[in-house]
């Protein structure tokens, strides 16, 4: 899984997340577009610096990924933003999963073991599921 959450610079890599620290230089490259790539955010994942960046013209991200200064990888990202974050939810859980988050963010009864399924697949990721509730 290569996904990158817009709104709080996460990125998910190899079923791992890390916050991104914002990038200080601006050039990431070219995009196969023409366009070209705009520097994000630098993460540190598995022993792998990381740089997440945007296409300034068809928009969609891109990451290198470094090992001891040398380019290990270089790959689409599905990125996620506001509007479409419920989307990754739905693509990373169960429907049950899926259905008790979104039924207790609704402020609704959920189905509370589903939820701390949902909850548990989010920790083992490195990620408090409710600080990312607070996204949608
Ligand atoms: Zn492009």
């Amino acid at each position: 899984m290569r996904v990158y959450i817009e709104p709080a610079n996460i990125l998910i890599y190899e079923e791992q997340a890390s916050s991104g620290k914002k990038a200080k230089g601006w050039f990431g490259g070219f995009c196969e577009c023409g366009g070209t790539l705009i520097q994000r955010t630098w993460h540190n994942i598995n022993g792998r610096d990381i740089l997440i960046s945007e296409c300034d013209r068809c928009w969609r991200f891109k990451l290198i990924a470094f090992v001891e200064y040398e380019v290990y990888e270089v790959s689409d990202v599905v990125s996620f933003n506001r509007n479409n974050l419920r989307e990754f939810f739905k693509s990373f859980l169960s429907e049950a999963e899926y259905e008790a988050v979104m039924t207790k963010i609704a402020g609704k009864n959920y189905n509370y073991s589903a939820f701390s399924r949902a909850k548990k697949r989010f920790e083992e990721m490195g990620l408090d599921i409710d600080s990312f509730l607070k996204l949608i």
